[in-house]
């Protein structure tokens, strides 16, 4: 039992990412690449806009948390062979990381695209999504594991699945949740997140079983329904609170 827990711990700790990944060139509709510099200067650009409101977002929900909970930190991964991707990780004082690759950041369209990507992986961290599905995953891990060792087979086999279910058992949902909160912070940081989620007609969607994203299609109904919300809210001079 302490090895299928310490197993179990292992595969929890490889699973604190978020990504977004765009599907690859199509005959018809090839995916225009930005050059680097340029694609990089937007990035920090929006991020310097984006970042304060996520932040106070963040700080209005957990206001209990230390200080590095919702500071932040914006990077950039400058590996060219990697496929495109945004990721939000945990750094280890605490502090929330969003990533972006150079190969991510060359596909996107315009900064409303980039506003909003950013403010999806922020929204993971104002929901807690780590945390949380850390808690599936090792529970997954750990009910696997019991199941098919007491059936008599490899404990480990049992684990690694058990906790890939258990980690995106939610992640759809979860998925869902961060666009949300991304056409509130996009919009509160004056990007039109409208046309920032129509970076989802170039992604990979799903509804397999393992799948991490929901399908497009969903995703867009979702972010449509709320910025409804959000200009209902300011037709009566008022602003929509952040809810998911
Ligand atoms: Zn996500």
């Amino acid at each position: 039992m302490r090895k299928l827990l310490a197993t179990a711990a292992t595969a929890l700790l490889a699973a604190c990412t978020s990504t977004t990944t765009p599907l690859p060139q199509q005959g018809s509709q090839p995916v225009a690449m930005r050059d680097t510099q340029s694609s990089v200067n937007a990035y920090y650009r929006v991020a310097a806009r984006v970042e304060p409101v996520a932040e106070s977002v963040c700080r209005s929900f957990h206001s209990n948390k230390p200080r590095n909970f919702c500071d932040f930190q914006v990077k950039v991964n400058t590996d060219p062979s990697e496929p495109p991707n945004a990721y939000q990780t945990i750094g280890r004082d605490g502090r929330p990381i969003i990533t972006f690759n150079v190969n991510m950041l060359r596909s996107f369209r315009n900064d409303d695209e980039i506003a909003f990507v950013f403010g999806h992986e922020a929204g993971h961290q104002i929901a807690r999504h780590i945390e949380q599905t850390q808690n599936n995953q090792l529970a997954g891990a750990v009910l696997g594991g019991i199941l098919v060792a007491v059936g008599g087979g490899d404990a480990q086999v049992g684990v690694d699945i058990g906790g890939a279910i258990g980690g995106r058992s939610y992640s759809k949902k979860y998925e869902l949740q961060a666009d949300t909160i991304a056409a509130h912070i996009a919009d509160r940081a004056g990007y039109n997140a409208a046309i920032g989620a129509r970076t989802f007609e170039r992604t990979r969607g799903s509804s397999a079983l393992l799948a991490t994203h929901p399908p497009s299609a969903q995703r867009l109904d979702q972010v449509a329904r709320t910025i409804q919300v959000i200009n209902s809210a300011k037709a009566q001079g008022g602003r929509a609170p952040v809810a998911w």
